[in-house]
């Protein structure tokens, strides 16, 4: 793609867009190359714009949240990436409702319905995630994930055709729902909470969040749960029990604190990371005979 492309851009957007942008600094990892063009939609108008355009001069399109599930090649990724955040992060509460942007971030939705006096959504608190990112991911914590408060979702196809898809339309598995491959953005989704006294839902977020602290590496960029946890089993345990706790590539790591992290030194590379990941996949198979799968997504091209 060329200047050219992103001058036409400029003219027809009102939000952010920003040429060879590194994706290091929309990733949790902070790894990532340069997206040739980003955009960050301010609106629905936007987005439409945008995918009618990447359609119209068959650019690919790549969608995002707040990157806190993403590892991106440090080649980048060719085309158009378009993050879905601060333009589409409303939030509105009707009672036991609440209706929110897909740009909007998981612990302010849930710090939200909190004050309202509406509780179900603690959970959400500490994921770094987008409810769009949160929706296809079907994030979850603390044996509760994102599917069993949602009422439905605003969606719009890379053609920019909006449509409405109710919760129990969507097929929602462990971390992951029939959104995954679809090519289509979430744009807002409905939960649904219940009453509950402001006081005990601000003490389980808080409680939620010092366990959060006291397991996980939050001081080291990280994307969370590297890999799924395999049925039955804990991955952390799987992988501390192959012997790769604190296994080094580069400046990536396996976590001492949480084996099913991996955390950024200071200087690695997507490749760094994925040569540890596949290390780690080989120690534990060879030791329990079992593969572990990854949770975080892959985007753009990696030497293999
Ligand atoms: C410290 C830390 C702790 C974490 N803890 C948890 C946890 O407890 N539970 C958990 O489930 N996860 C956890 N995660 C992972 C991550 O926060 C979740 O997966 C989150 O839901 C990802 O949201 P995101 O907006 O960052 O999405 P991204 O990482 O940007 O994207 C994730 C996927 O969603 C797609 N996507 C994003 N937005 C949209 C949209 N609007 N429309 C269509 N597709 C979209 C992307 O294409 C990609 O495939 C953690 C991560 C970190 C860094």
């Amino acid at each position: 793609m060329t200047e050219t492309i992103f001058n036409d851009l400029e003219q027809v957007l009102s939000g952010q867009l920003k040429y060879n942008e590194p994706m290091s600094r929309h990733t949790s990892w902070r790894v990532g190359g340069p997206a040739e063009v980003l955009v960050e939609p301010s609106g629905m108008v936007d987005i439409k714009t945008a995918c009618e355009y990447a359609r119209d001069k068959k650019i690919p399109l790549t969608v995002i949240g707040n990157g806190s599930n993403l590892l991106v090649s440090d080649y980048g990724i060719k085309g158009m990436v378009l993050k879905i955040g601060k333009g589409l992060s409303d939030i509105e509460i009707d009672n036991e409702t609440i209706m929110a942007g897909a740009g909007a971030k998981l612990s302010r939705i849930a710090a939200a319905a909190g004050a309202a006096g509406v509780g179900g959504l603690e959970f959400m608190a500490g994921i770094p995630g987008t409810l769009g990112g949160a929706v296809v991911m079907n994030a979850g914590a603390y044996g509760k994930s994102i599917s069993q408060v949602l009422k439905r979702v605003s969606l719009i196809n890379q053609n920019g055709q909006v449509s409405c898809q109710e919760q129990e339309n969507i097929i929602f598995d462990y971390r992951s729902s029939s959104l995954q491959e679809s090519g289509l953005i979430v744009t807002e989704g409905v939960l649904e909470g219940y009453l509950r006294d402001e006081k005990q839902i601000k003490d389980d977020m808080k409680d939620m969040g010092e366990k959060r602290r006291s397991s996980q590496p939050l001081n080291y960029p990280n994307a969370g749960s590297v890999f799924r946890n395999p049925p039955g089993y804990s991955a952390g345990k799987l992988i501390e029990e192959s012997g790769a706790k604190g296994l080094r590539v580069g400046d990536a790591q396996v976590s001492e604190k949480h084996a099913n992290f991996i955390i950024n030194l200071g200087s690695a590379t997507a490749e760094d990371i994925l040569q540890l990941i596949e290390r780690v996949q080989r120690m534990v198979e060879k030791r329990f005979g079992i593969r572990l799968k990854k949770e975080i997504r892959v985007l753009g091209r990696f030497l293999r």
